[in-house]
């Protein structure tokens, strides 16, 4: 199964791709993830991402579809993977397309951006492995540690509110209309995003319940 989980920054979509991941077998791939591990690793494409990173702007196009073709080839991705942050342009979902990189289904967690820069304030991650908490509605089981390996949680220098405001006007702009570029080519589901995690997980299970249901038919 191969699906797509879009949503603003802040609106859920990484700890939803993870439930999937995990529930269905399938690996997460996180273009953020990869590209905060080449800057980590001060690798020469890290180089290249970290300013425009940290001001909120979107990495080429190019870098972007290289980095997840490569990736897609990987053992682990041959019954399929969740992606999760990509594509984030038309231009993106185009690229893939000539690629040959078809998706199952795309699920769309619509939020509130008023309530993303609230929630947003209070996301912490672990430095370590990419998991992520929330102060008041995702607690750590010990304040300010990871509950994967116990690293001190840390907020993400692309989580301040000025850098979040410039972020959600990328989603509008230009990852928005690729809910559109879907319609009619493979399933497109919304999802409300404002409800608990629990129940937005509910509605995305049942949502690829029904891929399964067409895939096999
Ligand atoms: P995320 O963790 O998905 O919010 O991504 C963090 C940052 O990485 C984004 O604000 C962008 O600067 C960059 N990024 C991640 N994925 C992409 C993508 N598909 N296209 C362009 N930039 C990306």
């Amino acid at each position: 199964m191969k699906v797509i989980i879009m949503g603003a920054p802040g609106s859920g979509k990484g700890t939803q791709a993870g439930f999937v991941a995990k529930e269905v077998g399938i690996p997460k791939i996180s273009t953020g993830d990869m590209l905060r591990e080449n800057v980590a690793a001060n690798t020469p494409l890290g180089q290249e991402a970290k300013e425009i990173m940290e001001a909120g702007g979107l990495v080429s196009d190019d870098i972007i579809i290289n980095m997840l073709t490569e990736r897609v080839k990987q053992d682990d991705c041959e019954r399929g993977f969740v992606l999760d942050g990509v594509p984030r342009t038309v231009r993106q979902a185009e690229m893939m397309e000539a690629n040959g990189l078809q998706v199952d289904e795309v699920l769309v967690i619509e939020t509130d951006d008023d309530a993303i820069i609230k929630r947003m304030a209070g996301r912490r991650v672990c430095p370590e492995d990419g998991a992520t908490y929330h102060v008041e509605t995702k607690k750590p089981k010990n304040d300010g540690k990871c509950d994967i390996c116990g690293a001190d949680l840390i907020t993400r220098t692309d989580d301040s509110p000025e850098t979040v405001q410039s972020r959600l006007k990328n989603y509008h702009e230009q990852t928005e209309p690729i809910a559109e570029f879907y319609q009619g080519k493979t399933g497109v589901t919304k999802i409300d995003g404002t409800q608990s995690i629990e129940d937005v997980h509910t509605h995305v299970i049942g949502a690829l319940e029904l891929v399964l249901l067409r895939m096999y038919a």
